[in-house]
C-alpha cells in the first residue's frame, strides 16, 4: 500500500480507462497505479496487477474510468439562493436580476453562510465528479478572509479549487478596496505556500466592466502585477455591459479592459456574449482565455456566446457552471444542444468540440493555476479520477465516447471520485464531508440568510 518512498498507491483495476489528453484511448480492461498525488501508470490491467501486487486494490468491475470534471467559473457564495423567493415583480432584464436577487443574496452572507455555501457545492461537486473548480466569490458584508474560509472548506472536501473575490465599486470605495486587499493577500498566501497547498490557487477577481471605474481598474492591476495573478472577470455577459463601457470610456467592454491591463494569458473572461470580432482579436492577442455557461446563459435570457468564431481564432474556451449544479455533464450537455438550437443548425457545436471544452480547454486554464497536468489519465497528472456506473448497449470507442457521454451519462453514475490520490467517495459514500450534517446546519443558515435577504 505504501511505496519506497512513503507514498500510499492505489491500483484501479479492472475498468474502461477513457484517458482523455493527447493519446485519447480508450482501453478496456485497463487499470490506473495512483501513487501520493499523482498518476503513476495506465495500462492493461493484467498488466499493472502484475507490476504492483501490493498496492491497495480498488476494483472498477468493468466501469467507465475518465478524469474528474473541471468546471472553469462557478459561484458558491449562490448556493444558497435554490428556492429563493425574490419580492416583487420578477426580474425582467438581466440588470434586475442582479440587483433583485444577486446583489442582495451577497449582501445577505456571512462567514459561516460563506463556510457553509462552499460546502454544499462541493458535496455536490464530489457527487457528480466535479474535481477542480474556479470559484469568484462575493460577500460584501464578510470580505476579509472570506477566502480562507472556503479555501479551508475545498481542503476539507479534498477537492482542489482556485479563488477569487469580486472587487466592484458597487458597495462603495472601502469594500472595494477590500475586496483589492482580500484578492492580494490570499493569491500571496496561496502562492507561498507552495507544495503544501497544491490544491488551492488564487485568481484576481473583479466583478464586471459595468460595476468598476477606471481607478478601480488601475488598482486592481497595480495589485495583481507584482503578483504575476492572472484575473477572473465577467465580460460582456449582457448588452447592458458595453452600453455602460461605452458611455464611461467610449471604448468597447473588452478594449476597456484591455487598456486597464487586465487582459492576458492567465486571465478568464466570462461569458463573452455580446463581443464583437474586434474585441475577439483582443482575446486572441494577449492570449486571454474564454468560459462558456450556456445553462447559465439560457436562464439569464443574455443571448448565446458565438464559441464558434472564438474557437476558430484559436482562443482557449473552456466551460463553466456559473451557479448552476455542479454537475459538469449536464453543462455539456447544455453547451450541445443550445447552439444548434440558435443557429437553426443540427451541425452547429459538435460533441467533440463540447468534449474539447469540457476537458483539453478547461485543463489549459486550470493548469494556469496548478502545477501538474489535469482532465487527462496520464503519467505525472493531478490523480483526479471518477469511476462511472456507464455501461454501454452499443459499441464505444474512443473516436464516439463524446456521444457516449452526451447521451448516456447524466453525472449521477458517478460512484467513486478521487481527489488528488484520495478517495473522496466510494459508492457513492462520501468519504471527508458529513453530508448529514452539513445539510442540516446549511438549512440552519440558509433560513437566516433568507430572513436578512
Ligand atoms: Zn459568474
Amino acid at each position: 500500500m505504501i511505496d519506497d518512498t512513503g507514498q500510499p498507491q492505489m491500483l484501479i483495476t479492472n475498468g474502461t480507462l477513457a484517458t482523455f489528453g493527447e493519446a485519447n484511448e480508450l482501453i478496456e480492461g485497463g487499470a490506473l497505479l495512483i501513487v501520493g498525488d499523482e498518476i503513476a501508470a495506465v495500462g492493461p490491467s493484467s498488466e499493472l496487477e502484475q507490476q504492483y501486487p501490493t498496492a491497495q486494490r480498488l476494483d472498477a468491475g468493468g466501469r467507465l474510468v475518465m478524469p474528474g470534471s473541471i468546471c472553469a467559473h462557478t459561484h458558491f457564495y449562490g448556493a444558497f439562493a435554490r428556492g429563493l423567493g425574490i419580492p416583487g415583480d420578477a426580474p425582467a432584464n438581466f440588470p434586475q436580476i442582479l440587483e433583485k436577487l444577486w446583489w442582495r443574496l451577497d449582501k445577505a452572507l456571512l462567514w459561516d453562510d460563506v463556510r457553509m455555501s462552499a460546502l454544499v457545492c462541493l458535496i455536490d461537486a464530489i457527487r457528480h465528479g466535479t474535481t477542480t473548480l474556479i470559484d469568484h466569490h462575493a460577500s460584501p458584508n464578510a470580505i476579509d478572509g472570506s477566502l480562507d474560509v472556503i479555501a479551508e472548506a475545498v481542503r476539507q472536501a479534498g477537492l482542489r479549487a482556485c479563488l477569487s473575490y469580486e472587487v466592484t465599486d458597487r458597495d462603495g470605495p472601502r469594500k472595494a478596496e477590500a475586496g483589492i486587499r482580500e484578492n492580494a493577500r490570499f493569491i500571496y498566501k496561496a502562492a507561498s505556500a507552495g507544495g503544501g497547498w497544491p490544491e488551492v490557487a488564487g485568481a484576481f477577481g473583479l466583478h464586471a466592466s459595468l460595476t468598476l471605474s477606471d481607478p478601480t481598474l488601475a488598482r486592481c492591476a497595480e495589485a495583481a502585477t507584482p503578483l504575476g495573478a492572472g484575473f477572473h472577470i465577467h465580460v460582456a455577459e449582457d448588452k447592458a455591459d458595453q452600453r455602460d463601457s461605452l458611455r464611461r470610456s467610449g471604448l468597447r467592454v473588452v478594449e476597456r479592459l484591455h487598456e486597464a491591463g487586465i487582459l492576458g494569458p492567465r486571465t478568464i473572461a466570462v461569458h463573452c456574449v455580446h463581443i464583437d470580432a474586434y474585441e475577439k482579436d483582443f482575446l486572441r492577442e494577449t492570449g486571454t482565455m474564454v468560459v462558456h455557461n450556456p445553462r447559465s446563459n439560457m436562464n439569464n435570457a443574455v443571448g448565446v456566446a458565438d464559441v464558434h468564431g472564438l474557437l476558430r481564432r484559436g482562443i482557449c474556451v473552456g466551460l463553466g457552471n456559473d451557479g448552476f449544479s455542479n454537475n459538469m455533464f449536464t453543462e455539456m450537455k447544455t453547451a450541445y444542444l443550445v447552439h444548434k438550437l440558435q443557429q437553426g443548425d443540427p451541425r452547429a457545436m459538435p460533441g467533440d468540440v463540447v468534449m474539447l471544452m469540457a476537458y483539453r480547454n478547461n485543463a489549459r486554464i486550470a493548469s494556469r493555476f496548478f502545477p501538474k497536468p489535469l482532465g487527462e489519465l496520464t503519467v505525472g497528472a493531478h490523480a483526479d479520477v471518477i469511476v462511472l456506473d456507464y455501461h454501454p448497449f452499443t459499441p464505444m470507442t474512443a473516436g464516439n465516447l463524446p456521444w457516449h457521454i452526451l447521451f448516456g451519462v447524466g453525472g449521477c453514475e458517478v460512484t467513486h471520485t478521487i481527489g488528488g490520490g484520495k478517495l473522496l467517495m466510494k459508492d457513492r459514500q462520501l468519504l471527508t464531508l458529513d453530508e448529514e450534517a452539513i445539510t442540516a446546519q446549511a438549512m440552519e443558515r440558509s433560513v437566516q440568510t433568507w430572513n436578512r435577504f
